[in-house]
């Protein structure tokens, strides 16, 4: 058995007739077949292999092959989007009269989902307050099939302990979906951890680079195989073009993520001292409530901080506007750092009450540490610091 960093390279690809020594982009969208009965037999599923690269591709079984290695997990569909990947699995496994459990302090577009359009399904959504195990389990009956979950979270960096809520969702016959975008299979193993299902926005880390975007549900054989028959009906495909930039990324993510934490930590620290701001979240912090579990079930504190600072929204923009080399805008896990206000842009969308119930207040900014000179950052950082 191979280790990660060797997985993350070699593993999921068999060479074509041409030795080719890089994975190659298979645009195609169907597949010939030899004679009339062969079509049949294909299309039956009584022979084995490709249709339509809505179904399956070549080029995006090469990196679900390798999530899954990554992840710990039996096999891994991939998705046009991390919205798609939610939407895959759940619209894919549930029906009329099911129930989730889930909080507030998701990525905001899985909240307005869950809030939204889950229960135009018949599918109920119970909010918990919190990311603790006791605060959920009141919320569990005989009709919760999933316990769904981020950790770290957007944006304040809260922990969820994987391996408690894993057994709560276990002890009442539901399983638990972890959202492992923020540490990537790199820093975090939930399946590892006794979670049943990972989801990713292959967008953000996976990718690296802010190029493509994509999204990959991992689990059992048996939950997979249910939603590529899903995905064969409803749609939500990756391409292949996306699938080849995302097998480039897992070849660099263990590397990048350390990096990424790196520098976060090196800026959190020194953010923490800094007079104009009030508050830094960061898991690699000693002062963040959650930073014994984030060492248990972490190997790194990740890229993704926040910091509320004096003042109200006019002072956070002020931040904000005063940047000079960290980008402006919603996405990260880049290479470049990015800067966000989560209260009118990522979380804008989310009612006031809502917000607040997150606490997502107006005075908090984003950072997605990225993987410029560290200096160089805290140099753009401590000058826009100076103009709040
Ligand atoms: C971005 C993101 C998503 C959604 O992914 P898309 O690729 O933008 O659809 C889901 N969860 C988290 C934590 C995210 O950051």
């Amino acid at each position: 058995m191979w280790a990660d960093d060797t997985l993350a390279i070699r593993s999921g690809f068999e060479r074509s007739q041409y030795g080719e020594h890089s994975e190659p982009i298979m645009t195609t969208s169907s597949y010939v077949f030899a004679s009339a009965a062969e079509a049949a037999a294909r299309f039956g599923g009584e022979s084995a292999g490709p249709i339509y690269s809505r179904f399956t591709n070549p080029t995006v079984q090469i990196f679900e092959q390798r999530l899954a290695k990554l992840e710990a997990g039996e096999a891994c569909i991939g998705t046009a989007s991390g919205m798609a990947a939610t939407t895959t699995l759940l619209l894919g496994s549930l029906q009329q009269g099911d129930e989730i459990v889930a909080t507030r302090n998701m990525f905001g577009s899985t909240v307005n989902l869950f809030k939204n359009f889950l229960p135009r399904y018949g599918i109920t959504v119970r909010w918990a307050d919190n990311l603790k195990v006791d605060s959920w389990a009141p919320l569990i009956n005989h009709n919760t099939r999933f316990l769904y979950l981020e950790t770290p979270t957007n944006p304040l960096t809260e922990l969820a302990d994987i391996k408690a809520f894993a057994q709560l969702a276990h002890t009442h016959g539901a399983q638990l979906i972890v959202d492992n975008c923020f540490c990537t299979p790199a820093l975090q193993k939930p399946l590892v951890l006794g979670a049943d299902i990972v989801i990713h926005s292959a967008t953000k880390y996976l990718d690296g680079q802010g190029r493509c975007v994509g999204g990959a549900v991992v689990g059992s054989a048996q939950l997979i195989e249910k939603l590529t028959a899903f995905m064969r009906s409803a749609g939500p495909c990756m391409s292949p073009f996306n699938a080849w930039v995302f097998i480039k990324g897992l070849e660099t993510l263990s590397l990048r993520m350390r990096q990424h934490s790196h520098n976060a930590a090196e800026l959190a620290n020194w953010l923490q001292s800094h007079p104009a701001v009030k508050r830094v979240h960061y898991p690699g912090l000693e002062s963040h409530p959650d930073a014994a579990l984030a060492r248990q079930q972490q190997s790194a504190s990740g890229g993704i901080l926040s910091i509320e600072v004096h003042g109200d929204q006019a002072a956070a923009w002020r931040l904000i506007d005063a940047v000079n080399l960290c980008s402006i805008t919603g996405n990260l896990g880049d290479a470049r750092t990015t800067i966000t206000h989560p209260a009118t842009t990522t979380h804008g969308r989310m009612s006031a009450e809502d917000r607040e119930l997150a606490g997502i207040g107006d005075a908090l900014v984003r950072l997605a540490v990225g993987l410029e000179d560290v200096g160089d950052l805290r140099c753009d950082l401590e000058q826009a610091l100076s103009q709040v």
